[in-house]
């Protein structure tokens, strides 16, 4: 099946019991045990399995491709998954432009639990060859990254990082299904189903899917169920319909962003425009070479810095002040400020996610707000 039919179908089945088209959510906690003792329709208690959560990870691991799925309250749950799944000593390369939230976990958290860190600019892969370690467990990519959208490539990356005996975890989070990691030699792939999953900013969520299942997701399945931060039933069924529509809203997600991307490019207030779909982007020929469209997401850059940023998106009518992504209305975001002390987005970098209304609507206010 293409893309945009597993998005409708998976995880999907006509309700056998009502006929309902549209599943039920399931809020049961509990499920009956069969007279003689065993769970014959598969589930016994809700933060072990339920049927709204099984389906978003069957739904969620068909359209990446996947053997299986675990799904999270959030995005960074679903991370802290695969970091726990670690022991004391192992080594974490991770790309230095992953999700600052990302980094800061490793850096606050895992660091005093053991883990040996050291991030790496993975666009250049000599540093990546030379950051391996004997004990080296994961590489954690994520491209395009946050909020440079610098591009990493994953096959190249892939290639290396499983020479030294590690796997790859991609954070796909920015380019659900116009990038598919899988086929580029990730092992396993993250989601912040929050985003474009979710697509309208009102659910949280996050899922690992993994190509095979092997030892390693078998103790991130225990950490999710054993570390209990599922999503609830209603969570899971949120997302899993957005997934239906999930293909075709990206292609307009990326087909906004390019015009903006190119309308930005030619504006004399701009100094840089951080998009992997321009010509110009130092990424474009990896970017075309792994994904099929470049995503909803893009930043730029302002002459007179912090300021200049701050009061350009100040005068935004149609985009919202606001963080976060995915969703089908536009957000502005000046990084910088949200991200704090240690941020290392430029002073007069406004992130954009470009959402679902008119391009020329977007490229008015734009245009408006940086008189
Ligand atoms: N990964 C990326 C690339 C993100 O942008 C985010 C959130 O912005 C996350 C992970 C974390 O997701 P959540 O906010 O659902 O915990």
């Amino acid at each position: 099946m293409k893309i945009e039919t597993l998005a409708v179908h998976a995880g999907h089945n006509i309700d056998p019991g009502t006929g309902a088209v549209s599943s039920p959510i399931h809020l049961s906690t509990t499920f009956e045990r069969d007279a003689e003792g065993t769970y014959s329709r598969g589930f016994m208690y809700a933060r072990n399995n339920n049927p709204n959560r099984q389906a978003l990870e069957q739904g969620i691991s068909a359209l990446e491709g996947g053997a299986a799925a675990a799904a999270f309250a959030s995005g960074t749950g679903a991370s802290m998954s695969i970091f726990q799944a670690l022991a004391p000593g192992d080594h974490v390369l991770a790309h230095v432009d992953a999700y600052y939230g990302t980094s800061r976990l490793l850096r606050e958290i895992f660091r005093r639990w053991g883990l040996d860190i050291s991030f790496v600019d993975m666009s250049d892969l000599s540093a990546v060859e030379k950051a391996l370690r004997a004990k080296t467990k994961v590489a954690w990519m994520e491209t395009p990254s946050n909020p440079l959208l610098k591009i990493v490539d994953l096959a190249a990356i892939a290639q290396i990082v499983h020479g030294a005996g590690a796997i790859c975890v991609c954070d796909n989070t920015w380019a659900p299904t116009v990038q598919r990691p899988f086929d580029q030699g990730a092992d396993l792939i993250l989601h912040s189903t929050t985003k474009y999953f979710g697509g309208h900013c009102d659910v949280l969520g996050g899922i690992v899917v993994t190509k095979v299942e092997d030892d390693f997701f078998q103790r991130i399945r225990s950490i999710q169920y054993e570390g209990g931060a599922v999503p609830s039933p209603f969570d899971c069924w949120l997302i899993l319909r957005g997934m239906r529509t999930l293909p075709w809203r990206m292609r307009a997600h990326s087909e906004n962003a390019m015009k903006v991307a190119r309308f930005l490019a030619r504006h004399p207030r701009v100094t840089q425009v951080h998009y992997p779909g321009l010509e110009s982007h130092p990424g474009h020929k990896i970017a075309r070479k792994q994904m099929s469209m470049f995503g909803g997401m893009l930043s730029f850059e302002v002459n007179d810095g912090r300021d200049a940023a701050m009061a350009a998106a100040a005068k935004a009518k149609i985009f919202t002040r606001a963080t976060s992504l995915g969703g089908v209305e536009s957000l502005i975001e000046h990084r910088a400020s949200i991200e704090g002390p240690g941020t290392t987005s430029p002073e007069g970098l406004l992130r954009l996610s470009i959402g679902l209304e008119n391009a020329d609507d977007l490229i008015e206010d734009l245009d408006q707000a940086l008189m």
